[in-house]
């Protein structure tokens, strides 16, 4: 169902792959043509197309966007140009380059945590679509002295840790040596060192402010639970970061009445005998608030459990148009007992198909029994007695057994 397979191919994977298998074969290709380990020149070519193609797929909306719309509906979206480069993913993935002598410090600015929020939607909502105003506090670069913390031109980098903010530090204990990582003594993690007289005043020399800010999150019709809407760059600032996004997470709500799976939906009709058999019309109120009137035709027999089709009442489908179909089960309400004198009942004769002989092979034993009532007590306890008989031989336990029932 997918548009095309070019990444997958890419990975050597098959376009159902899960997120851990994308993972594992991006792994193997990665080790197998990264230019430490493969210097050829096609190797490097390749490298970079398989992490491209799992930076892709590894991103839950990016991956949704090349399923149904292929590399061009990327191409807004930092497809080659955006994105990351081939060497970021492969360090995020491993954790620095190979053996340890590359390490280091990596290029660009590092990236900031994205935050996640879920917006629980009704089946309603995301039938027709709403707009949600969401406000969120967020910390940004302080505005009045544009996150330097202080006067222009009055900052100077920590020379001890190199604006670092963290220093290495080597202890030697015995035979062995240690390195580690600790918050720098001089400028206490900040990475510049200021006078106090020209610090910013508004921010105290922290570089960051609170911002209350209101997004407006667009639900659109036939969004789907799980799906992302993505803000990019809205998550919080600081210096020399690049900001994270602000995610929201449809969180679709259970519906008393229907189910939906994909752009279907199912829902449990019931209707009386009367019109299971002779036909008659039913109706019941839709997602989307009209009602939905359907006619049974006599002569189309609705068994209990029977399931029909209105097609294309579903749920609209996410930005392609049209709607996906209904699927209704049928419960069939029968009358109650004595429901009719017995002589009316003969009439049934008349129309039903004839009653089904017993079958008994002949020669057979037979008893003849009674069908009563079921009576909770009475019925029940004999049941749950031969249950503990049962537990109690193979040595189970009867306490647990009895707290449950
Ligand atoms: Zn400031
Ligand atoms: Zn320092």
């Amino acid at each position: 169902m997918v548009k095309e397979t070019k990444y997958y191919d890419a990975l050597g994977v098959s376009p159902s792959a899960n997120e851990n298998e994308l993972r594992k074969a991006y792994r193997k290709a990665a080790l197998k043509y990264h230019p430490d380990k493969n210097p050829s020149p096609e190797a490097a070519e390749k490298f970079k197309e398989i992490s491209h193609a799992y930076d892709i797929l590894s991103d839950e909306q990016k991956r949704e966007i090349y399923d149904s719309y292929g590399e061009d509906g990327l191409s807004g979206q930092g497809g080659m140009g955006g994105g990351m480069g081939a060497d970021d993913i492969f360090s995020q993935f491993f954790g620095g380059g190979f053996g340890g002598a590359g390490g280091g410090a990596s290029r660009g600015p590092a990236r900031g945590k994205d935050i996640k929020h879920l917006i629980t939607c009704t089946l309603e909502e995301l039938y027709k679509g709403r707009t949600a105003k969401l406000a969120l506090n967020k910390t940004i670069l302080c505005k009045a002295c544009d996150g330097r913390g202080g006067a222009e031109g009055k900052i100077k980098q920590c020379s001890s840790c190199h604006g670092q903010g963290m220093k290495f530090v080597t202890r030697q204990m015995g035979p062995m040596i240690q390195r580690f990582q600790t918050v720098c003594d001089v400028c206490k993690g900040a990475g510049d060192i200021c006078d106090p007289k020209d610090r910013c005043k508004e921010c105290q020399g922290k570089k960051t402010q609170s911002e209350r800010k209101i997004l407006q999150v667009h639900i659109d019709p036939g969004m789907k639970d799980g799906q992302r809407i993505v803000f990019s760059g809205e998550g919080d600032q600081e210096p020399g970061i690049t900001p994270g996004d602000v995610i929201f997470v449809v969180d679709e709500k259970p519906h008393e009445l229907f189910t939906r799976k994909g752009a279907d939906l199912y829902y449990e009709a019931t209707i009386d005998l009367l019109t299971a058999l002779a036909g008659g019309e039913f109706a019941f109120k839709h997602i989307s608030g009209d009602y939905i009137k359907v006619a049974i035709l006599p002569g189309e027999v609705i068994s209990p459990g029977a399931i029909r089709v209105v097609e294309n009442k579903g749920m609209p489908i996410y930005r392609q148009g049209g709607h996906g179909n209904l699927f209704v089960k049928f419960t069939v309400k029968f009358p109650e007992s004595h429901f009719a004198e017995e002589d009316k009942l003969k009439l049934l004769e008349q129309v039903l198909p004839a009653r089904t002989a017993v079958n008994i092979p002949k020669g057979s034993d037979v008893e003849d029994c009674d069908l009563v009532e079921v009576d909770v007590r009475k019925h029940q306890q004999q049941n749950r007695k031969s249950a503990h008989d049962s537990d109690d031989e193979e040595g189970g336990q009867p306490g647990v057994q009895c707290a449950t029932q």
